[in-house]
């Protein structure tokens, strides 16, 4: 998430209270969005029958099915596949939070962050006011999200409890962020500390280079691609085209600036490049964060695969038009990190013109699952909060959006990124052997 969750949702109380449980992070996030008001007096009623109090109530399987219940009561479409039986009995809700669970168990979450230095960020030493912005939007998220010391508690150790112990993810891949101006001319996360993820967890992880910009120079920026990819052993870059230096931003398209970049990817086997899109948030500027320049690029490396990050939310529609109005384009993803999980809980009918677009335009082999955790704490209520979506019927005749089915949703959360990074699926493992394989 980049942009600050407590004027996203009004209705979020400004008080960290520690560690919560995933269905408390889900139902908090609907009760502080905008519906929040109108979802209240239902879910209380569902609180009063459990014989709990709200506070408990909403920190169980069965609260959190009430409040995505009461979503679809309040709007009278059903964005939730979730009944009655759930929102009343805990015992219900596991049950089909387990078949669920069966029938979309490989996720790949293609957009996590660890958020800390060890050196810290310590304004006017080795962090500018406007890159305390953006550490104070993380430090806001977290906490919200039940973690008491904000991007403090992004390490790791957490990584590892939250992601990949504390919930269903099965493969992680892991972002940088750069914007070393910012940061007293270091990368925000070091590549170097971020490593420590992949050698913790050799065999869950992806690891991603990023923090390049080629107006930091074009051949400095050729010299880390170079170090990442030979020292670091990345799998392929997250980039950002709003920057830090006083140009501000560049685009994947400029024929001088960017192509000698895509062509050294050629030359060193990077396949995979993606790109923060939409969220314009904090220190940036919007107009980088428009995806226009993925256009002339995917048409000239048909070799390299291009991934939208928060799938340019809220700009969307440009990405998808990139598709939609040509077909013929296979190397174009896109991602949807922040973009569920913000519009899913405060905006559902735009969480399902958002996903129907894309899944309509880039088509259903182009979307990827993502949730921008550990930002976002453990990431367990966005993949329940998924496994239940569906675009209403309305929205699906009226816009010919394809259907959320079980079989999209297997696609969406892990299949398509498998395919993309390489991946060996579950299906694909023998019993004896560990149960997931990143290659
Ligand atoms: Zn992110």
């Amino acid at each position: 998430m980049e942009f600050n969750v407590f004027e996203y949702f009004k209705g979020f109380q400004r008080a960290a209270n520690g560690p919560m449980t995933p269905q408390a992070q889900g139902s908090a996030l609907f009760l502080g969005g905008h519906l929040g008001e109108q979802l209240t007096p239902h879910v209380d009623a569902y609180a009063a029958r459990a014989g709990l109090s709200r506070r408990n109530f909403l920190g169980t399987a069965s609260g959190f099915a009430a409040a995505m219940l009461a979503v679809n009561k309040v709007t009278g479409m059903k964005f939730f596949d979730v009944s009655e039986a759930e929102a009343l009995e805990p015992a219900a809700a596991h049950e089909l939070n387990v078949a669920r669970k069966t029938a979309t168990s490989f996720i790949v979450d293609q957009h996590t962050h660890i958020c800390i230095r060890k050196d810290g960020y310590i304004p006017g030493v080795n962090t500018t006011e406007k890159g305390m912005w953006f550490v104070q939007l993380l430090d806001d998220l977290g906490k919200a999200m039940g973690l008491p010391n904000g991007t403090k508690d992004m390490t790791v150790e957490n990584f590892g409890k939250l992601i990949l112990e504390g919930s269903d993810t099965s493969i992680a891949i892991f972002n940088p962020f750069g914007f070393r101006e910012d940061y007293g001319g270091k990368d925000m996360v070091p590549i170097e500390e971020q490593a420590e993820v992949k050698q913790r967890w050799p065999e869950r992880t992806v690891m991603l280079g990023g923090g390049l910009t080629p107006n930091q120079g074009l051949s400095e920026t050729k010299e880390r691609l170079h170090t990442f990819v030979q020292q670091y052993k990345i799998a392929g870059l997250k980039l950002y085209t709003f920057d830090s230096t006083p140009k501000r931003g560049w685009w994947f398209d400029d024929q001088k600036l960017a192509y000698p970049i895509w062509e050294e990817c050629r030359k060193l086997g990077i396949k995979n490049v993606g790109v923060h899109k939409g969220i314009p948030f904090g220190q940036f500027m919007a107009r980088y964060a428009h995806p226009e320049d993925l256009d002339a690029v995917a048409d000239d490396f048909l070799d390299l695969n291009f991934i939208a990050f928060h799938s340019a939310w809220p700009y969307q529609g440009e990405l998808a038009a990139l598709k939609g109005f040509k077909p013929q384009r296979k190397n174009l993803y896109s991602e949807v990190g922040s973009t569920f999980a913000a519009t899913v809980t405060n905006r559902p009918l735009e969480c399902a013109h958002v996903l129907g677009t894309l899944l309509r335009d880039l088509g259903t082999d182009y979307v990827m699952w993502g949730t921008d955790s550990a930002l976002w704490g453990n990431p367990q209520w966005q993949i329940d909060a998924f496994r239940k979506f569906r675009i209403p019927d309305q929205l699906v005749d009226g816009h010919g959006y394809p259907q959320l089915t079980d079989e999209v949703k297997a696609k969406v959360f892990g299949l398509n990124a498998a395919r993309l990074w390489n991946l060996k699926t579950m299906a694909q493992i023998p019993e004896d052997k560990p149960r997931v394989v990143a290659v």
